[in-house]
């Protein structure tokens, strides 16, 4: 029963007594204490340890350097054991558990992998601290300038640089890692649905398609101030009325086109109780399986509100590899295939040209970054299950693929 022995020595590291949601933020203790058990981890497998130029960590069954030079870069699985504010118990670790919990279950079959199989902890991956998601994978593929990382300032003022030199590494390292890079033949990242499709299927697991094209618009709805008292309602250029307009719009626009629209903050001027406000600004978050209808939700909402659009960004459609997401589905039974509006550490090695996949776990209520976040223990197991089976493939000789057995687990 390894999966419950992993889950159980994490479970209270980091954990609010009173929300019963997780606080663990990148290079704090409770991010050192996880860092510590995953190493501990790697050390009763015999694994070999290794950091990465940013502090992800590396557990390998085998020569990663060896094998990648020739020619037979690894197999890796895992994903993050940081979290958001009151974030729940399964983003993140549940990939990192099912992984040292896939690898017992392949040993304990006999399995001998033919290419070397790594766990890997990927620092940072929420970006609660310092606003930037997957900085630990965006570090190592120069998505993430190494200067502008160390430049990261938390809420208290503390830099990235210094948050790290107090764990006790270098900054100077952070920067782009090719040598991390090349050991990884494939990366496959099973996480917590963060969505209910798999619960109205009826499915316990199910492999990635894409991380949906994503964008941020601000739009600026000018009006003029005046008395809230003696200003005529036929008189007055009220923009509220146009935010009203823009927030249903937001919700009409992306239900008609298949996509999520969201106005999560806006700013009010002045922003009196007795004064029509003068402006408003609002930010439009926008996610959907195709860039057109994401994009026509953004005019369409801004339209609505009389205003432009201002992109302030927009990240691409990435798209898993789809030679291993179809080999993955049939390997899975006819797995189910579902996008995500959410962004992962695999998205950001696909975007950097690694073959990557992601397996989800179902989600009974759809609920994530949040305490009520919850996945069912016998979904948790198909997914070491159907982890293990995956890296049987890749990993094994080219048509063996082991059986699982739920006696392994
Ligand atoms: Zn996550």
């Amino acid at each position: 029963m390894t999966f419950d022995a992993l889950w159980a020595a994490i479970e209270p590291v980091g954990r609010d007594l009173r929300s019963g949601g997780y606080r663990r933020f990148a290079w704090t203790r409770e991010d050192a204490t996880l860092r510590e058990w995953f190493a501990g981890e790697a050390a009763v497998r015999g694994l070999s340890l290794t950091l990465d130029r940013a502090g992800n960590q590396w557990a390998w069954w085998g020569d990663p350097d060896a094998a990648a030079s020739a020619g037979r870069p690894g197999v890796v699985m895992g994903s993050h054991l940081d979290s958001v504010p009151d974030g729940g118990a399964y983003d993140g670790p549940l990939g990192v558990v099912s992984a040292f919990a896939a690898l017992d279950a392949l040993r304990a079959r006999g399995f001998i992998p033919s290419r070397p199989v790594g766990v890997v902890n990927f620092a940072d991956e929420e970006g609660a601290r310092f606003g930037v998601a997957c900085g630990g994978s965006r570090i190592i593929t120069g998505a993430l300038d190494g200067e502008r990382a160390r430049g990261l300032r938390d809420a208290d003022g503390t830099t990235l640089a210094e948050a790290v030199a107090r764990a006790g590494r270098d900054p100077a390292h952070l920067g782009p890692d090719p040598e991390a890079l090349r050991r990884i033949g494939v990366f496959v990242e099973l996480h917590v649905e963060q969505g209910r499709a798999l619960a109205d299927l009826d499915r316990p697991v199910a492999v990635g398609s894409s991380i949906w094209p994503h964008g941020r618009w601000r739009l600026d709805l000018l009006g003029e101030a005046n008395h809230a008292g003696t200003t005529r309602l036929e008189d007055r250029r009220d923009p509220m009325l146009a935010l009203a307009a823009v927030i249903t719009a937001a919700r009409e626009a992306a239900s008609a086109r298949g996509c999520v629209a969201t106005v999560g903050k806006v700013l009010v001027e002045p922003n009196g109780v007795n004064a029509i406000p003068s402006a408003v600004r609002a930010w439009l978050d926008a996610r959907g399986p195709d860039e057109p209808d994401v994009r026509a939700v953004a005019e369409e909402v801004a339209a609505r509100g009389g205003t432009l659009a201002v992109e302030e960004s927009f990240t691409a459609e990435t798209a898993f590899s789809a030679p291993l997401r179809d080999r993955l589905a049939a390997l899975l039974g006819d797995a189910p295939v579902l996008g995500t509006g959410a962004g992962h550490d695999a998205g950001i090695l696909a975007a950097a040209g690694i073959p990557a996949a992601m397996l989800f776990v179902r989600n009974p209520t759809g609920v994530s970054h949040s305490p009520a976040e919850h996945a069912e223990r016998a979904d948790c197991l198909a997914g070491v299950d159907a982890l293990a089976l995956t890296v049987a493939d890749l990993a094994g000789p080219d048509g063996v693929v082991p059986r699982p057995r739920g006696e392994d687990r």
